[in-house]
């Protein structure tokens, strides 16, 4: 059996279910959602698979009916996470010997059961528990995450087939060794998807790891746990510990067997991360690999060629869909003055048909986001652009937050390219316009550029070929995942692998076999088949 040489097809991504009224699918779901807003489930922490429950809880809401409680989660404290750690390097032994294609079983089984009989489950939690219409929860926690794990095993068998060249005199391996360790992961709230392959992919190399959850994303996150304990990830394989980030960043960034970080957040927090990783530096065993995602201030850049509806379209979904909570959702337009009336109207139509309330009411096209401080902060800056003479708000521009956390979707104008919606991430329906002259293409394309310390993705609608080559030219640095009259959110895993540099993060590429390379340190093992039995070489006689 492990002498099988195991290649794999490329998958089909998953088909995404619409949902439509009278489907089968539909009737399932809301099902499964009024079932779980009944209820309150409490979640422990899981450590070498057990179940802990340290008592200190806190309670899980819906953003979109924030006196609701969904469920309680246990939080762990240093002491969790020191054995969270200890059972993460304990599994690592047996795990990390094992025949790849047994890791790979668990990976696609647990996308059978996501698939299948878990898929309204977890779409259900991610839409209550995160605030997600149907459609994104769809895409994200069943679409995205089942392609994840199907792609990453066919990306594993093409890394595991390369082997170095072999001579007559010599046989040469490469043998694909995971870190030497345990790997941290920490996810962020707004991707089950990402939760899933923080872990997976690390593991499917054969790592394990400790895994530091959001807390506003537990409910989702914990079925998860559950599904992979189902598909038949061994104990310490993955360590749920849901908690404060301080807490469980502090205790498992000092351990001395940190191996790396996979990380999906903010850029502060992962500057954060690096900087203790820094200072404990000379306690490691090995240099850590730290990956990291982080923000975007995302951008929708239109030549005067382009089409004003595809351009208000884009706007409109790649700014507002998730309620702007995407790292890749667009924050900030560059129009050029001839396109701007027609693109105007367009955009202030679609947004008035744009519905804001609860997930369960499936008409609505945006949700609450996702917490108070989230909230606070947005509508801080739209209070910014209200006092500001250099910006007023063309839609939108007020929320509430007395039952849900519901702000509407916003779109500033401002006469500054470097006003502060220009410059900052805002994460939330907050979308701000800046005109150029038509005459002055170049000099805005260099602004946009310049404009932002991130660089993650970035859309440009042109139908004049030379603009678009000339767009590709200036903003080469400037977006790791770069459109073509498309909106600059949706990547589909194994099609646009993801990810940006810059302040946006390391640019490992999730989604595609490069990521995966970041989990292994490979050793070249060469054998030489009549060995030298003197030192002496010719050119000595
Ligand atoms: P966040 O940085 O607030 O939190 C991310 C995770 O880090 C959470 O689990 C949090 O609890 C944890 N954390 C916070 N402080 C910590 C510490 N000291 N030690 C260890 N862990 C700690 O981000 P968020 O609000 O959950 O997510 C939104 C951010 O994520 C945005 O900036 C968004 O752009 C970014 N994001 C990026 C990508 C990408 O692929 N580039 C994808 C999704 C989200």
């Amino acid at each position: 059996m492990n002498n099988s040489v195991f290649l794999f097809d490329v998958p089909q991504n998953e088909p995404v279910l619409e949902y439509g009224p009278g489907s089968a699918e539909r009737e399932s779901l809301q099902a499964e959602l009024a079932r779980q807003a009944a209820m309150e489930v409490e979640i422990p922490l899981v450590i070498a698979g057990e179940e802990v429950r340290t008592g200190r809880t806190r309670p899980v809401v819906m953003p979109c009916d924030h006196g609701h409680v969904l469920a309680r989660c246990h939080l762990a404290g240093e002491a969790e996470v020191r054995r969270a750690a200890e059972a993460a390097v304990e599994a690592h032994e047996a795990w990390s010997t094992l025949s790849w294609i047994e890791r790979a079983s668990i990976l696609m089984k647990a996308a059978e059961l996501l698939s299948k009989p878990h898929r309204h489950r977890i779409v259900a939690a991610t839409m209550l528990g995160q605030g997600k219409s149907v459609h994104q929860a769809e895409i994200d926690a069943a679409c995205e995450t089942i392609d994840y794990l199907r792609y990453n095993v066919y990306f594993a068998s093409q890394i595991y087939a390369g082997q170095p060249r072999s001579t007559l005199e010599q046989l040469n391996r490469m043998e694909y060794r995971p870190l030497e360790g345990f790997v941290f992961t920490v996810s962020p709230f707004n991707f089950t998807a990402i939760a899933s392959n923080l872990n997976l992919a690390v593991a499917l190399m054969g790592n394990t790891t400790v895994w530091k959850p959001a807390t506003t994303s537990l409910l989702s996150n914990y079925y998860l746990m559950q599904l992979l304990m189902e598909a038949g990830m061994p104990p310490g394989v993955v360590n749920f510990v849901p908690g404060q980030g301080s807490v469980v960043g502090g205790a498992a960034l000092a351990h001395p067997m940190l191996a790396g970080i996979h990380f999906t957040g903010s850029n502060a927090t992962f500057n954060q991360l690096w900087r203790s990783v820094a200072a404990n530096l000379t306690s490691y065993r090995s240099y850590p690999r730290v990956v990291g995602e982080t923000g975007g201030k995302d951008f929708i850049f239109a030549h005067a060629s382009a089409d004003p509806l595809a351009v208000a379209a884009a706007m409109v979904r790649g700014g507002f869909e998730y309620q702007g909570q995407k790292c890749s959702a667009a924050s900030r337009a560059y129009i050029p003055a001839s396109l701007w009336p027609a693109t105007r109207r367009a955009l202030v139509d679609m947004l008035g048909r744009v519905r804001v309330g609860d997930v369960r009411d499936f008409g609505n096209f945006m949700n609450a986001v996702i917490d108070e401080p989230a909230f606070d902060g947005i509508m801080g800056y739209i209070e910014q652009a209200r006092a500001s003479a250099d910006a007023r708000i063309l839609f939108g521009g007020s929320g509430d937050k007395s039952s849900g956390f519901y702000i509407q979707p916003t779109v500033i104008e401002t006469t500054d390219p470097h006003f502060i919606t220009m410059e900052e991430e805002i994460f939330g329906p907050v979308l701000t316009v800046f005109v150029y002259e038509d005459a002055r293409y170049l000099d805005a394309l260099r602004l946009c550029d310049a404009t932002s310390p991130y660089a993650l993705t970035g859309a440009v609608f042109c139908r004049d070929r030379y603009a678009f080559v000339e767009a590709c030219r200036v903003l080469r640095y400037a977006a790791g995942n770069f459109y073509i009259n498309d909106k600059p959110t949706g990547a589909m895993v194994g099609l646009q692998p993801f990810g940006g540099a810059r302040a946006s993060g390391t640019n490992d590429k999730a989604g595609g076999p490069l990521n995966l390379l970041r989990w292994i340190s490979p050793r070249t093992i060469k054998e030489t088949f009549l060995p030298a039995t003197a030192f002496e070489y010719p050119f000595m006689a």
